[in-house]
């Protein structure tokens, strides 16, 4: 009898509980207490950021960097297509357009090669996404951006503790958002962060994660009361939250080594297939250090990668397809009427498959997982 392999599991590693029960016991479980400014240093120091702020969810920090970016109505923001509904909705809630980009064939990423084509005298923003934890062409996003007067906002949900020619992903645009959703690499629940690159934007980030209000100034003693300032909303962790963080990120190292085995572990059982034409493993290009967030193939047809997902379902293996590209959603269609052409968008998601990936998943539940994809392979001549 086999047992059931989940995508993905929930874990902990460390000091989770124990954090959790010193908040309580500190008496603070609001934000911003101690284990909240634990995050807050680790993470500042680790990663090389100017500044670093909880929030509650990735979400969250790209709605902050929404309204840092000062997105009016109207104003155009560059991204991919095939991403997670969060990098459009943080923009399409201040009335903002969203402009497909197409991706990458190798990383799947957003294709900087097609970036500077689709700027007009709206755009305001270009949102890098790093797929599966692989740095997007930050240097030519950069520079183009630079250019024309844009922001870069860096959707890096996937990628913490990533590197792009050694420097951290979120850290590289004027904007980075972190997401410690329990199905990420570090995990809290709910989570995320927004990292501030650019000294100008942090005071109105702190205002704006606090309500709108000078909060934070008022408990540095920098003002005698604490009021409305400006336009705001509640965008900070609870304490239990970010002790529960706290944990995971002094095991980042721990958790990031057993990440990449299990990914390097699929990779090499898979080669073969990839060798005989198969399917398509991930492309890491060699500037680029990932943080083995997402393992996936990329079948040859659709109907195949639908074939093989209910073969494996029908052993207990729970692999998932990822993102349909937005454009295509109903309210991808609504928020951009104009149909976009993105080729390798269209004819890759459909054929993308995501492998288990946990950081408790097994070597031999890994094996079951490669000897069955090898079985209905070798199934098939
Ligand atoms: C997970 C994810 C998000 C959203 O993160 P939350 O913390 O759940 O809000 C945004 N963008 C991408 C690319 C993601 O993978």
């Amino acid at each position: 009898m086999s047992t059931k392999i989940p995508f993905n599991k929930p874990f902990i590693i460390g000091k989770e509980l124990e954090y959790i029960t010193q908040a309580v016991e500190l008496g603070h479980l609001s934000g911003d207490g101690q284990f909240t400014k634990k995050c807050h240093a680790w993470m500042e120091q680790k990663f090389g950021a100017e500044k670093v702020l909880l929030t509650h969810s990735c979400t969250a920090a790209l709605e902050m960097a929404a309204i840092l970016a000062d997105i009016r109505p109207g104003d155009e923001v560059i991204l991919p297509s095939y991403t997670f509904v969060s990098t459009a909705n943080a923009f399409v809630l201040r009335g903002a357009v969203p402009v497909w980009c197409d991706i990458r064939q190798d990383t799947l990423n957003i294709d900087e090669t097609k970036i500077e084509a689709l700027i007009t005298k709206k755009t305001k923003v270009i949102v890098p996404v790093h797929y599966a934890g692989v740095g997007c062409e930050m240097d030519t996003i950069m520079e183009i951006a630079g250019r024309h007067n844009l922001l870069v906002i860096e959707d890096a949900a996937q990628a913490v503790n990533a590197t792009y020619k050694s420097r951290y992903l979120g850290t590289i645009g004027h904007f980075g958002c972190y997401s410690f959703h329990e199905t990420k690499n570090f995990i809290s629940g709910e989570g995320g962060a927004l990292v501030i690159n650019d000294a100008r934007f942090v005071e109105r980030a702190e205002i704006i994660r606090e309500k709108g209000t000078n909060r934070a100034k008022f408990f540095r003693g920098q003002v005698d009361k604490y009021t409305w300032v400006d336009c705001g909303s509640s965008f900070l962790p609870s304490e239990l939250t970010a002790a529960f963080l706290y944990a995971q990120l002094e095991e980042a190292e721990n958790i990031s080594q057993r990440r990449l085995t299990i990914w390097n572990a699929y990779r090499q059982g898979l080669k073969p297939l990839e060798d005989a034409g198969r399917l398509r493993l991930p492309v890491i290009p060699s500037h680029c250090g990932h943080n083995a967030h997402m393992f996936y193939i990329i079948l040859p047809t659709a109907e195949r990668r639908d074939a093989l997902m209910a073969a494996l379902k029908e052993q207990d293996i729970l692999s998932v397809f990822h993102y349909i590209p937005l454009h295509t959603a109903p309210m991808g269609s609504r928020v951009q009427p104009a149909v976009p052409e993105l080729p390798v968008t269209e004819e890759i998601a459909p054929r993308l498959l995501r492998l288990p990936m946990f950081f408790e998943l097994t070597r031999a539940e890994q094996e079951t997982i490669c000897a069955a994809i090898c079985r209905w392979e070798s199934a098939d001549v």
